[in-house]
């Protein structure tokens, strides 16, 4: 299966890495959560076991021949947790050999409890867990994880590992309007920021297509408040910006359905994402669009584009998983959290209350 796969994705124009490389370790949503404000839709595949899901050599092969690029960073992302890949260490090392380029984790920590795990993502550059969820009612309600993580296993891993880790460490705080947004979460959030001890806090919040219409993005205004309740202060990761770089790429329809497949972007996105001039990005989306390949939504004053789901997109069996290609177009059958406090209903009316 991993020989169909495309294992490098981007340059992907990112909020906190610059342009960033990024490398696939899992196929298509193979994650330890199912996040409510996932940007790729449903997990198919949820998860805890650790295995080659893809193979390292090729993985390693495509990379060599993407890194003439010129990324900011190389970062191990993409499609579902990269945690999951059983050879994350010596990955890591080879592309450290390969490249000066610094490697980057972008992780939802939730498999840190584990030694063996931290051992191997320290040897990066750059790891950025998450904390989106102040307590394990939250925690099950917004990220809905395997049954063997707990809210516990969650905080204890991210604070082991500022114990062993001694290069970057950057936390990204996911808020969620309504239900994480009000002060007593944030309360609590910062209170777990300040145990668990990251170098920066960064927060985002869902302005990209969920995968639950019920996850809304928090308002600018309330985002820049709730940075000052974090100490040190929480910088509100803003939306990507060149920052005056140029660059040229053979950017073709390929490379844009290979960076829309990880994430859904606007026309600028991929534009930046690709260094493409935007004339010639409006042309090729308006030609995928035409062709049927992508379809646009529009998620605030934004319009996202992802790729049409493919009514023949078969699965393939990987142990109990359902392994998807492409992005899922199953509905996946996951026990919801039990109703509570936490109904969405209840919620709308919290939404963009500052207390
Ligand atoms: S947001 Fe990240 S951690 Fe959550 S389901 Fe999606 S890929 Fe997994």
């Amino acid at each position: 299966m991993s020989e169909t796969l495309n294992h490098i994705f981007g340059p992907v124009p990112s909020r906190r890495l610059g342009r960033s490389l990024g490398v696939d370790l899992v196929p298509f949503k193979t994650c330890s959560y199912d996040c409510i404000y996932c940007q790729l839709g449903h997990t198919t595949c949820r998860t805890i076991k650790r295995r080659e899901w893809v193979l390292m050599d090729a993985v390693l092969d495509e990379l060599k021949q993407k890194l003439n690029c010129r990324p900011d960073y190389i970062t191990l992302s993409g499609s579902g947790e990269p945690t999951l890949h059983s050879r994350l260490g010596e990955i890591i090392e080879h592309i450290q050999a390969m490249t000066a380029v610094p490697v980057a984790v972008l992780t939802n920590g939730s498999m840190l409890w584990q030694k063996e795990v931290r051992e191997e993502v320290a040897l990066a550059d750059v790891v950025l867990p998450s904390l989106d969820a102040p307590d394990a009612e939250r925690f099950e309600f917004i990220n809905r994880p395997h049954p063997d993580i707990t809210f516990e296993r969650l905080v204890e891993g991210l604070q082991a590992f500022r114990r062993q880790f001694t290069g970057k460490y950057w936390l990204e705080v996911m808020l969620l309007d309504g239900y994480t947004s009000l002060p007593p979460q944030v309360r609590q959030l910062a209170d777990w920021t300040r145990r668990i001890r990251p170098d920066r806090v960064q927060l985002n919040t869902a302005v990209r297509p969920p995968a639950e219409d019920f996850a809304m993005a928090v308002p600018q205004a309330r985002l820049n408040q709730i940075a000052g309740v974090f100490s040190p202060k929480a910088e509100v990761v803003a939306e990507y910006h060149q920052q005056g770089k140029r660059f040229t790429t053979d950017a073709n329809q390929q490379s844009i359905l290979e960076l829309l497949r990880r994430r859904p972007c606007t026309e600028a996105d991929v534009a930046a994402g690709l260094a493409m001039r935007p004339i010639e990005t409006a042309k090729h989306l308006a030609d995928l669009q035409a062709g049927g390949q992508v379809v646009s939504q529009k998620r605030g004053d934004q319009v996202y584009y992802h790729p049409t789901q493919p009514s023949a997109s078969k699965p393939t069996r990987v142990g109990s998983c359902n392994v998807f290609e492409r992005r899922g177009s199953i509905k996946i059958d996951l026990p919801r959290p039990r109703a509570s406090a936490l109904d969405p209903r209840k919620h709308r009316k919290n939404r963009g209350k500052a207390s």
